[in-house]
């Protein structure tokens, strides 16, 4: 596993580069607390991450920011949203699997 996050900003740069690597334009990029999500975006580009990331492996936020960047150009989980997840990711399903057994 790799290392955690060493601050916001470095979290934040993070999910800008997966954004540029997907194209995906962030108007607005937010790490807050959330109760309920792990993140949640928006069409206008806002994008907000739950801060407790910050304190989980990397593995796990790429699956995060990679699954909300997506969610701009395909607002579900069909088949083109798992093609890309796979491709970018390898086995996100574990990922998945593994924030869902967190919350
Ligand atoms: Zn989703």
């Amino acid at each position: 596993m790799k290392a955690k996050w060493r601050d916001k900003d470095e979290f934040k740069e993070h999910v800008r580069s997966w954004a540029a690597k997907l194209d995906v334009k962030i108007r607005l990029l937010t790490v807050r607390p959330m109760k309920t999500k792990w993140a949640s975006c928006s069409t206008d580009g806002r994008l907000t991450f739950n801060s407790q990331l910050l304190d989980m492996d990397s593995e796990v936020a790429d699956y995060v920011i990679v699954h909300e960047l997506l969610h701009f150009s395909i607002p579900n989980h069909g088949k083109l949203w798992k093609s890309l997840m796979k491709a970018h990711l390898g086995d996100y399903e574990a990922m998945e699997q593994m924030l869902k057994s967190q919350k």
